[in-house]
């Protein structure tokens, strides 16, 4: 076996105990003669895995008892249709636009309502995130939209948006469990779990219980009112029983690791030594204003896109794999996940200053 530095932004690098677990406990989960997978989800033993994953997640990150969490499925793209669907009362609701993640959330929104673009970064090709202290917020907005974190473009929000009383809607995708948040701080939040959590399809919202509604149009399919869901514990149909088992796992990984403080610290350290190496090297830059940098995706550049490819083609044979940029950045983009350890990021930091020294 040879396990490679996995830098993909999604699906990504999960811990190797957990992936070790799971195989283990793949033929004969707990002595129930079955794999998670072949068990019905209405049994005894698959009703701890879901609760115990649920209460995990509400441990790590503190949620409040008047919040839901559900375990659903769809991705963090069915959202951005949910999201309008269920929140919207008054019909609008403000974007704030900092990639291509918002923007979908955004388009996808404007068929359910009147959703408007109240502030974006395209002008410079979303690396940066806009001065959200005073946004002209609608009057009747039934919530403000924004995506926490920036897969692709590698910004992050280290304030929130003044929202000036209206409900605040996260896409946390590819940033959840990378450090604490405040979850009363929000009304809803989503993420797709394949960034930092697990295997993709599973998508979990955690919303306040005031804003799960049944008075909604006759259009929004069963499955995706939140009511549904809230009132069958995420069990209303089938759930994607064996990628919530590892949700759960790796949810029990985090707090080994001793949970969100600890993990920010980790990426932190992490963050440091891709970033302070791109701040002093000749060959590499990053391309997000320092200020917004994410600790979770650094994109950057060498400027000449043959030495890119070239730089591309050379890590992924030294076993430093899924580095090439986005098409909408080009060069190239280091996604430090949770799961990634020090190493990787030491490791591929050596590299590329053996590549700098070779070819400059
Ligand atoms: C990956 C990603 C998505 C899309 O997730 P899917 O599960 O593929 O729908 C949405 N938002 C963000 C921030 C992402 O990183």
């Amino acid at each position: 076996m040879s396990r490679v530095f996995n830098f993909s932004a999604g699906p990504s690098v999960l811990p190797e105990v957990v992936l070790k677990q799971a195989a283990e406990e793949m033929l004969d989960y707990k002595g129930s003669g079955m794999s998670v997978m072949e068990m019905s989800h209405r049994s005894k033993v698959y009703d701890n895995i879901i609760k115990e994953a649920e209460q995990d997640l509400r441990d790590l990150m503190d949620i409040p008892d008047n919040y839901k969490v559900l375990f659903l499925q769809g991705g963090a793209s069915q959202q951005f249709a949910a999201v309008p669907m269920n929140l919207m009362k008054n019909g609008v609701a403000d974007y704030i636009i900092t990639g291509q993640w918002a923007k979908k959330a955004y388009e996808e929104a404007q068929k359910y309502g009147k959703a408007n673009a109240i502030a974006s970064s395209a002008d410079k090709t979303f690396s940066y995130i806009p001065d959200c202290s005073d946004l002209p917020i609608s009057e009747d907005a039934d919530y403000v939209y924004i995506c926490h974190n920036n897969t692709i473009y590698g910004t992050s929000y280290k304030e929130l948006p003044n929202t000036k009383g209206k409900i605040l809607v996260a896409d946390m995708s590819s940033d959840i469990l990378s450090q604490p948040v405040n979850v009363s701080d929000y009304g809803l939040i989503f993420f797709g779990v394949q960034k930092n959590v697990g295997p993709a399809g599973v998508v979990v919202v955690i919303i306040r219980e005031d804003l799960i509604r049944d008075d909604l149009p006759a259009y929004v399919p069963t499955m995706l009112k939140y009511k549904t869901q809230a009132d069958n514990d995420s069990l209303y149909n089938t759930p994607p029983c064996y990628g919530i088992y590892i949700c759960g796992l790796v949810f029990k990984w985090v707090k080994e690791m001793g949970g969100l403080s600890a993990m920010k610290a980790h990426n932190e350290k992490k963050a440091q030594i891709l970033y302070n190496f791109l701040d002093s090297s000749k060959m590499f830059t990053g391309t997000v204003e320092k200020k917004d940098r994410s600790l979770m995706n650094v994109p950057f550049v060498t400027g000449n896109e043959e030495l890119d490819a070239k730089f591309v083609k050379e890590a992924t044979a030294a076993g430093f794999v899924n580095l090439k940029g986005h098409r909408t950045v080009g060069g190239m983009r280091a996604s430090i996940y949770n799961a990634m350890p020090i190493e990787g990021v030491e490791k591929l930091v050596a590299f590329m200053k053996d590549f700098e020294e070779k070819n400059s």
